[in-house]
């Protein structure tokens, strides 16, 4: 089971959504002020109405129904016109934040420890890039701007209405009991309703990517029935969590729905008394009965939009959430003194309390190739990881000159030491772009540089548009020896003095080997290099030889001199080479 990646918490969604709109205080000034405007030239309506009804029954002349007729017209121009102005302004801005936003959550998943996403796994995050960030975009773009809106016309509107016949406008009152017990109801359960129904769809993504990239091992183990009731059980549990939030739906929505309503009859009814009782003008009861009416519309986007804000929160709390992963490197800006990598009493642990690593200490000569050979599970990649910095150990310290691998930023690391593993994506851009991901600032006098030195300049000249071609998806497709050409070009932009090279995940494409090795030993010239050897006649060409057995270097030295010794490599390479040991000669 997968650990899933954190969550913010409610404190931490308030605090983040207020610096943001801290941040754009003044644009949303500008916009509250033209949705002002645009809602008071509405309020116009009914008020000249209002007296329209009074003036008639007090018998006046034809044209000052004309004039307020004319008012009436300017007042509906002036609205609409204010209105056009100010929902531009509103989605520009909300397009602005939601860039920002997207932005952001695109650093902080680059940023995330390579620790943690191999724990994570990949349905959870998938989950949060695509259906939150969409759920995100929907509530910046469409819930904030109308929410602000439809509460700055509802605040304004009952005002008018207190303002124009506060007697008549104590009607309203009714509805705000209904409205305020049911929304109470709905949010308390809305959140966590809305968090499970995410989590669930996080899960099933989950099952369905992991059926779709193990699809072979799935099919050979003939584990489709398993996978399929899988996908049942998760599907079952999203349909449950979905059920629950409609459900919370059915019971807000219709309460909510009488709520508004009743105002209107009660003001009617209310109004009616007053007016025959002289309590008020018929003008007045016309006009407040019009402005209740009037209020309809903004209160149900104002309550129907609180929904969608519940989703927009949660989606927010697990974007957001992102930034609490702890950071598994504390860059302290101190300097390697040399190119020194030095191992000392390292232990690591994949899963608390079983050390697949148990107290290695081990130094790499500059320049010396250093084969590590040893049985299957022996901890041999797990130590590569640790000498490239990937992992930082559990206890005891991997370093360079002094400074260990996990206090340096990556940027700086990877100019130190890289894991060199089958991972050559090649990514959507041109072909100086990937190149460039390697070392920013590399002009292409460099690039050109580093493809020539992995004997890859001559395709790369003979593409379309040369460097500039665009590649990866959608692009120009490159083979895959040519796309482990790249990843070999960009080793020697980052131009590490230590390579680590893991045989078992390595570059080599053994239909493509022939070229490739040369491109390879260019790039291991001169640099010190750590062969993890799941082959052994790797080793026999190394300077070095280390066994590691049950997380431990059981011996280290030469080929020579461990075949010599007679010990578990010797034996390892009788059995590999199907010779009799030395020692065991009769
Ligand atoms: P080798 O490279 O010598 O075959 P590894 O370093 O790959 O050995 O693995 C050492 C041990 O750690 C094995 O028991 C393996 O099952 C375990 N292991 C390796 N990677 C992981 C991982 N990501 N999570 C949990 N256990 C792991």
């Amino acid at each position: 089971m997968s650990t899933s990646l954190p969550v913010a918490g409610p404190d931490t969604v308030r605090r983040e959504a207020t610096v943001l709109l801290r941040e754009h205080r003044r644009s949303l000034t500008g916009v509250l002020g033209l949705h002002g405007l645009a809602a008071v030239a509405g309020l116009a309506g009914p008020a000249l109405l209002g007296r329209l009804v009074d003036d008639v029954r007090r018998g006046v002349g034809m044209d000052a129904v004309d004039r307020i007729a004319l008012v009436l017209a300017a007042a509906i121009v002036v609205q609409t016109g204010l209105t056009w102005a100010a929902r531009r302004q509103s989605f520009v801005l909300g397009e602005k934040v939601f860039a920002q936003l997207r932005e952001q959550f695109v650093q902080r998943v680059v940023a995330l420890p390579l620790s943690t996403v191999e724990r994570a796994g990949t349905g959870d995050l998938v989950t949060r890039t695509t259906r939150d960030v969409d759920a995100l975009s929907h509530t910046v773009r469409f819930a904030v701007p109308t929410i602000l809106v439809a509460g700055l016309t509802t605040v304004l509107t009952v005002a008018a209405a207190f303002v124009t016949g506060a007697l008549v406008a104590l009607a309203i009152v009714v509805g705000v009991p209904l409205l305020w017990v049911g929304t109470r109801w709905y949010l308390r359960r809305a959140p966590a309703g809305y968090l499970a129904e995410m989590a669930s769809y996080a899960v099933l993504n989950g099952t369905v990517t992991e059926n779709v990239d193990g699809a072979r091992t799935v099919e050979a183990l003939s584990l489709g029935r398993e996978r399929r009731s899988r996908v049942d059980r998760d599907l079952e549990r999203s349909y449950r969590a979905e059920r629950y939030t409609l459900w919370l739906r059915t019971v807000w929505f219709p309460t909510v729905e009488v709520g508004y309503f009743l105002p209107v009859a009660a003001t009617l009814l209310w109004g009616g008394w007053l007016a025959s009782n002289g309590h008020a003008t018929v003008g007045q009861v016309t006009a407040v009965t019009l402005y209740v009416l009037q209020l309809m519309d903004p209160v149900d986007q104002l309550l129907s939009w609180l929904d969608e804000i519940q989703v927009g929160a949660s989606a927010f709390a697990r974007i957001i959430g992102i930034a609490d992963v702890p950071d598994d490197r504390t860059p302290t800006g101190a300097v390697p003194a040399d190119d020194l990598i030095r191992a000392r009493d390292v232990r690591y642990a994949y899963r608390e309390g079983h050390d697949v690593l148990d107290g290695i200490s081990l130094e790499l000569r500059p320049g010396e190739r250093l084969a590590v050979v040893g049985p299957s599970g022996a901890g041999k990649s797990t130590l590569g990881r640790m000498l490239a910095g990937i992992h930082g150990p559990r206890t005891g310290s991997v370093a360079v000159g002094g400074v260990p691998l996990v206090d340096l930023p990556l940027e700086q690391l990877r100019g130190h030491v890289a894991l060199v593993t089958q991972e050559h994506h090649v990514f959507v851009g041109s072909l100086a772009d990937n190149l460039r991901l390697a070392r920013p600032l590399a002009d292409d006098a460099a690039l050109r540089g580093a493809l020539d030195a992995v004997d890859a300049l001559d395709w790369a000249d003979r593409l379309p548009q040369g460097l500039d071609t665009e590649v990866g998806s959608g692009g120009h497709v490159l083979t895959p020896p040519q796309a482990q050409q790249l990843a070999l070009a960009r080793l020697v932009l980052n131009d590490p003095h230590t390579l680590v090279l893991d045989e078992a995940t390595s570059l080599l494409d053994p239909r493509a080997a022939r070229h490739l090795e040369r491109s390879l030993s260019a790039v291991l010239d001169g640099r010190t290099v750590l062969a993890i050897a799941h082959r052994l006649h790797t080793a026999h060409d190394a300077d070095r030889v280390a066994v590691v057995e049950d997380g431990r270097i059981s011996e280290i030295g030469t080929h020579d001199e461990l075949i010599a010794t007679g010990g578990p490599y010797a034996r390892l390479w009788a059995s590999w080479t199907d010779t009799p040991v030395a020692s065991e000669r009769p």
